[in-house]
């Protein structure tokens, strides 16, 4: 590794150097964009001790927040981006926000409210692990989307953050490792 000051100190053969390091420092740039959806959705939190017992809904706003290298192709449609943002919404769309929009978000020991829904045909229900909070969906949201994303762009880029709006002033963010 070339320190700027050793550099400084030589010409010619040290400058190409300089140079190098910076073409090098260019290369390996990396930036975050974010992509945001919103969704509506039922759900309650059956434990609740407040309001989020009863049966309520939200306008869900789910921000996908990726990193990785500028793709450097000269001519390439997605030359000196991370990622499209289309393709990035196209992503979410189809693993995520097709299954959770307008459907009944539901944790999968909730039986009196999964046991009623199953009567209304075609009812579009979601069952989840755990409750389904912002943490809960943020992180499953999360993991669908670290999967799909990695068959898409493979290790260039990486999911770094899903932050899950459930009202305007309440959010949770999900990271890797977060599960
Ligand atoms: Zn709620």
């Amino acid at each position: 590794m070339v320190s700027f000051r050793s550099v400084r100190r030589t010409s010619g053969r040290g400058m190409a150097l300089l140079d190098s390091a910076f073409q090098r420092h260019e290369a390996t740039r990396v930036v975050t964009i974010t992509r945001r959806l919103e969704f509506d959705a039922g759900h309650r939190i059956p434990h609740h001790a407040n309001q989020c017992r009863h049966l309520h809904g939200h306008r869900y706003a789910l921000e996908i927040t990726v990193v990785g290298a500028l793709v450097e192709v000269d001519g390439a449609p997605d030359q000196a981006m991370v990622a499209d943002f289309s393709e990035v919404k196209a992503i979410a769309s189809r693993t995520v926000v097709e299954a959770w929009d307008h459907a009944f978000l539901a944790w999968k020991h909730d039986r009196p409210v999964i046991d009623f829904l199953a009567t209304l045909p075609g009812h579009r229900t979601v069952e989840f692990e755990q409750p389904p909070t912002a943490e809960h969906l943020a992180a499953t949201a999360f993991d669908l989307l670290q999967a799909a994303l990695a068959e898409r762009y493979g290790s260039r880029v990486a999911l770094s953050r899903v932050r899950l709006y459930e009202t305007p002033n309440a959010w949770a963010d999900a990271g890797p490792g977060s599960r």
